[in-house]
């Protein structure tokens, strides 16, 4: 399957929640959240019954939707989660803040996820000192992100420098602003996942 490419505002109007796919443009009042508070489409307006599948599956379109994955991969996921120790839903969420676009994001070096993965896709960071450019490569605790020397000097990180200097940053994440840098130092928190998320209804959609 295809990556998106339609208007990503749609997205956000189908799931019914800010999903923060625009950077900037989701804190003013020119959101198609704020504008248009409903589903796209002729019968977007209509008031539907949900039923039981269909607010799980809208939970799981909402999760990939918010971190940006592919059928397939959200599913790998699952799987991994599932083998680990511990809440399931809870592991699933720990994995995908975990993975590399995410982290940048969290640090403030995005303004949005997709704008995140861009950046990764091209060559800006690198982990533990060496370049990589594979946005759902999967962090692991003591691993350091950072900003490629090469691109410090852009205007487009010293202008992201400032945003990550006043961004609220999970304590997961060890910031150094002047070295444009951070370190993992565990795993996400449950209620330090920006999302407001019903992990379990996805749970009981993978275990039919
Ligand atoms: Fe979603 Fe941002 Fe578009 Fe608003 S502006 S609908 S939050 S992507």
């Amino acid at each position: 399957m295809a990556r998106y490419t339609d208007a990503v505002c749609r997205l956000c109007r189908r799931e019914g929640v800010k999903l923060f796919l625009k950077g900037d443009r989701c804190y003013t009042d020119k959101c198609a959240m704020v504008r248009r508070p409903y589903a796209p489409g002729q019968h977007g307006q209509r008031r539907k019954k949900v039923s039981e599948f269909g607010l799980q599956l809208r939970e799981k379109q909402k999760a990939r939707r918010y971190y940006g994955i592919l059928e397939t991969q959200f599913a790998t996921y699952f799987d991994m989660a599932n083998r680990k120790q511990g809440v399931t839903g809870t592991n699933l969420l720990q994995i995908l803040e975990s993975r590399l676009d995410n982290v940048v994001y969290r640090l403030g070096l995005g303004n949005s996820r997709p704008e995140a993965r861009q950046l990764v896709l091209h060559g800006h960071f690198t982990v533990n000192g060496r370049k990589v450019n594979i946005p759902s490569y999967l962090l692991k605790t003591g691993d350091v992100v950072a900003v490629a020397d090469s691109s410090k000097a852009s205007s487009k990180f010293k202008e992201l420098a400032e945003l990550s200097a006043s961004k609220n940053i999970p304590t997961f994440l060890d910031y150094n602003s002047e070295k444009l840098e951070g370190k993992v130092v565990g795993e996400c928190a449950r209620e330090e996942v920006g999302i407001p998320l019903e992990e379990h209804l996805i749970v009981e959609l993978y275990s039919k």
